[in-house]
């Protein structure tokens, strides 16, 4: 550590974790109305990784209000990001009781979770200009390496028809195979995968230095040996443009930092293409509704404390843009006959293999979209969108889908999905007779299943 407490335009930085936590609880005690911290664990050595939120109605999730994450000291040695979320966190607080338009609007209609730091263990052993000192956390793992790698099980399935790059299951080998390899789920990761299971996070930015670029996923090449191969996922086009958005806020003057990489077009570059891991954002993506990037903010990892100021000034325009592009696309219920939500819905839309869940938000570039909702039980339903290129607000879609007993994929879809789902499907979906022995049938099978193994 380094850095000491500094005020520059009376905005505070930390040089230590508790320092770090006692901004942010001061930061929720001046916005009480619009913000709350909260705890997502603790690290190795029991440090809490304490997240700032704010909202209209913090703590809350609210139908149609989409949410989004910022997370910043992943690895300990880059605390950059972290400073910078400080900064953030401070800002909006205070622009939103000094009556700024754009950051009430934003408060208003968006729920903005920031973890400033996600390796606290690092961040304490980190020292300023000593090289890797403190990039791992206390168990000496990558945190950004200790995921689970669901990239590898889509490429290994990408042949196999109707293959899906959304909701990926984590295998059962992550938690068993790690363990006998010597490594471990280091509990920094448990506990981020953990808020990525409970949120329904729709955008997310990781911040590290030591360059300065904006990746997108995939981070893990689509050929083992392709070092520096483009592995572009279904949602290419969103992803160039979310990094596109932040990249081009961005106001800092010099490019990348050395020389340049292949591929890199203007400070964005695909994950795998600039170097291949199996990292947080792919987890994101692949797992649940939330597009993540990285952003690389600056070529030196661990700048002196004069020029903080100077990279938030060159960053806060880019942050707030990047919070703002939460509202592209297009939003919706997915309802039955009634107009009830149905929970589990998918949303598609065609030409991109990646579902979504609801209720529903989906990042969609400008443009014609033909989008489809499903549920098991029901007939499907498409409806055709046109997003215009200046688009201020996220287009608000309601799809309504009648129940049909007659679809065949319908009634398979719900033979899947009543084994897995069993109290959302009863509550939420009208069952009627031939669901309800399919029903019947999974149900069996694992009652048997469950006896031979007890
Ligand atoms: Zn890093």
């Amino acid at each position: 550590m380094a850095w000491i407490k500094t005020d520059p335009e009376k905005m505070e930085l930390s040089d230590s974790t508790s320092q770090m936590i006692d901004i942010l609880k001061k930061t929720e005690d001046q916005c009480s109305d619009i913000s709350r911290t909260y705890s997502i664990g603790r690290s190795t050595e029991g440090r809490e990784l304490l997240v700032i939120e704010f909202s209209s109605s913090p703590g809350e999730h609210q139908l149609l209000e989409p949410e989004m994450k910022l997370v910043g000291n992943m690895h300990g040695n880059e605390p950059l990001g972290g400073q910078l979320l400080l900064y953030l966190a401070q800002y909006l607080c205070a622009e939103y009781l000094q009556g700024n338009e754009r950051i009430q609007t934003l408060i208003n209609n968006t729920r903005i979770h920031i973890l400033p730091s996600m390796n606290p263990d690092g961040y304490e052993v980190a020292v300023y200009g000593y090289g890797n000192v403190g990039r791992n956390n206390a168990q000496n793992i990558d945190l950004n390496r200790n995921f689970p790698d669901l990239t590898t099980v889509v490429y290994r399935r990408r042949r196999q028809k109707g293959f899906r790059t959304d909701h990926i299951p984590i295998p059962d080998n992550y938690w068993f195979e790690s363990l006998n390899a010597g490594r471990q789920v280091a509990p920094e990761t448990y506990a981020v995968m953990k808020w990525i299971r409970s949120v329904p996070f729709v955008l997310s930015a990781s911040f590290h230095s030591g360059d300065r670029m904006v990746s997108y996923p995939y981070d893990l090449s689509k050929h083992p040996r392709g070092q520096n191969m483009f592995s572009p996922t279904p949602d290419d086009k969103v992803f160039k443009l979310l990094a596109r958005t932040y990249a081009d806020s961005n106001t800092a003057t010099s490019g990348e930092c050395g020389s340049p990489h292949d591929g890199s077009q203007k400070g964005v570059i695909n994950g795998a293409q600039w170097g291949s891991i199996s990292g947080m954002q792919d987890f994101n993506y692949l797992h649940s509704n939330c597009f993540e990037v990285t952003v690389s903010l600056g070529c030196d990892k661990f700048p002196p404390e004069e020029e903080l100021f100077l990279s938030w000034q060159d960053n806060q325009e880019a942050l707030i843009a990047f919070i703002e592009a939460t509202h592209r696309g297009i939003k919706g219920f997915v309802n039955d006959e009634e107009g009830k939500g149905i929970k589990g819905a998918r949303v598609s839309v065609r030409g991109i293999r990646h579902d979504i869940t609801t209720d529903y938000w989906r990042l969609l570039t400008p443009g014609i979209h033909i989008v489809t909702a499903s549920a098991p039980g029901y007939a499907r339903a498409t409806k055709k969108v046109h997003l215009p290129t200046r688009m201020q607000n996220c287009l608000k879609i309601n799809i309504n889908i009648k129940t049909c007993l007659n679809d065949s994929t319908a009634v398979t879809a719900s033979r899947f999905h009543a084994a897995i789902e069993i109290p959302l499907e009863l509550t939420h979906i009208k069952i009627k007779h031939n669901y309800y022995l399919y029903l019947l049938i999974d149900l069996s099978i694992n009652m048997r299943h469950y006896d031979k193994n007890t």
